[in-house]
């Protein structure tokens, strides 16, 4: 039998309901900031990720999904979602429409990787980038919007965690102080710092080692080696942060250490999961676009691991499902034919409508019915179908009565032309009052 590969996994109905709320809750919230979707390509070529996010990281040292393809070009599968945004916003020239350009994008990312809880080789992003602005308010704006969704979620115990990585030339004083703190501790690092001491020594804050994470929590904090006005970039994001009662700490090891990530970087933690507490992490790239052969342009994003976020939830609410608004059960050749046109009618006016198609004694078809989760069962036996009527049955209550298809689909599409976002819920409650008026 063929297995899925190592790192993957199907995201099966029973658990796709949090998905579906994920991309929900954030449609909705970047809906209303006008934020955009873009939908870049899940392969590109290899040089974006190598100059985009970098050679000296994990991400590209080792995690990278590169292949030949039958060209013989080299290509790679994203392993995250910025790279391919700033290509897109480069080559289709949408910084030529002048201001900001907001954008969302979701969809599977690919990393070789350890696969653990929250940690898998295809996994799945959402992420944002607002690009062509330096203004403090574009980096609290994003900031802003990612606690919203995850709060909205129902994500309480949130920690923001957040630095200044400052300019280039903030950071080349710093690293000068960097490496002359790091110097005595050298045989002391792990292997990974050791060679970083050289060419780049501000991702030692970011290692993983205890050993090295000790030694850097008395190291040179970058805060100290900013030039005024970076420092002014990053007091103004914590003031704004303030006014918008969003609770920070200042994590002087938190660094994004690439040349073009500028000012301020930032994660959401939950102390939710246990080991893998970050679902989110985003910060400021004021280089890249430049870099990538693009105008220059100030930009600012996140991403949101949604494996991670769906483990979250897993734990603070069961799994929404969509239970249908009606359930029709049959029997007898006229009406099981009959069934299914009073399914599609009811269905294209708006109502979820599920068909029983077993054919099964009614006795069974009640049952599926109850479990269904639906309102209401519809029941066409041969005289309902002869007759054109249904005999309707308030599943809670098993309370019936008898009603005519034609009124029954008249009211459907009445409230249908009525229903505007978010009601569906209670369109099945109106059906309900509308239906229980008709027996007057
Ligand atoms: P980590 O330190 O956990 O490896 P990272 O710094 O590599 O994270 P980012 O590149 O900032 O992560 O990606 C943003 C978010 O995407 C992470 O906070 C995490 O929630 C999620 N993520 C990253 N890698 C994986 C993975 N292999 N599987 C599942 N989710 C992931
Ligand atoms: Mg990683």
């Amino acid at each position: 039998m063929i297995q899925a590969l190592r790192g993957t996994r199907d995201i099966l109905p029973e658990e796709v309901g949090y998905w579906q709320l994920i991309e929900a809750t954030v449609k909705e919230i970047l809906g209303r900031a006008v934020y955009q979707e873009i939908r870049a390509p899940i392969f590109e070529q290899t040089d974006l990720f190598e100059r985009g996010i970098g050679e000296a990281t994990d991400v590209v040292g080792k995690e990278m999904y590169t292949f030949k393809d039958r060209g013989d070009r080299s290509l790679t599968l994203r392993p995250e979602g910025t790279a391919g945004v700033v290509r897109a916003y480069i080559s289709n020239k949408l910084h030529a429409q002048g201001g900001v350009q907001r954008l969302w994008y979701t969809g599977p990312m690919f990393r070789y990787e350890r696969p653990q809880a929250g940690r898998q080789r295809q996994f799945h992003q959402v992420g944002l980038e607002l690009l062509g602005s330096d203004a403090p308010r574009a980096d609290v704006e994003v900031i802003a919007l990612a606690t919203d969704i995850l709060q909205t979620l129902g994500l309480k115990n949130l920690e923001l965690d957040i630095n200044s990585v400052g300019d280039n030339s903030d950071r080349a004083n710093y690293r000068e102080a960097l490496v002359s703190y790091f110097e005595p501790y050298k045989d002391d690092l792990d292997r990974d710092s050791q060679a970083r001491l050289t060419g780049n020594p501000l991702r030692i804050l970011d290692s993983k080692d205890p050993q090295t994470q000790k030694i850097a929590q008395n190291a040179p904090k970058i805060i100290e080696h900013l030039s005024t006005e970076s420092k002014k970039h990053f007091d103004t994001v914590l003031q704004l942060l303030t006014d918008l009662n969003i609770k920070y700490q200042i994590n002087h090891c938190l660094v994004r250490g690439l040349d073009y990530y500028t000012h301020t970087a930032f994660e959401i933690k939950s102390d939710d999961l246990g080991a893998q507490a970050t679902v989110c992490g985003g910060g400021r790239y004021d280089g890249l676009v430049g870099e990538l052969g693009g105008p220059q342009t100030q930009a600012v994003g996140w991403a949101i691991g949604m494996e991670r976020l769906v483990l979250l939830l897993q734990k603070l609410r069961s799994n929404p499902v969509n239970n249908p608004d009606l359930y029709i059960v049959s029997r007898g050749e006229v009406a099981e034919a009959q069934s299914l046109i009073l399914a599609q009618k009811l269905r294209s006016a708006g109502l979820s409508v599920e068909l029983d198609l077993s054919g099964s004694g009614l006795g069974k078809q009640f049952k599926r019915a109850d479990r269904s989760g639906a309102v209401a069962c519809l029941v066409l036996g041969d005289a309902e179908a002869e007759n054109q009527t249904v005999n309707l049955k308030w599943l809670a209550s098993g309370e019936q009565q008898a009603i005519a298809q034609a009124d029954l689909l008249a009211m459907s599409r009445e409230l249908e032309s009525k229903e505007t976002f978010g009601q569906k819920a209670s369109l099945t409650d109106l059906l309900k009052t509308k239906i229980a008026k008709l027996k007057d």
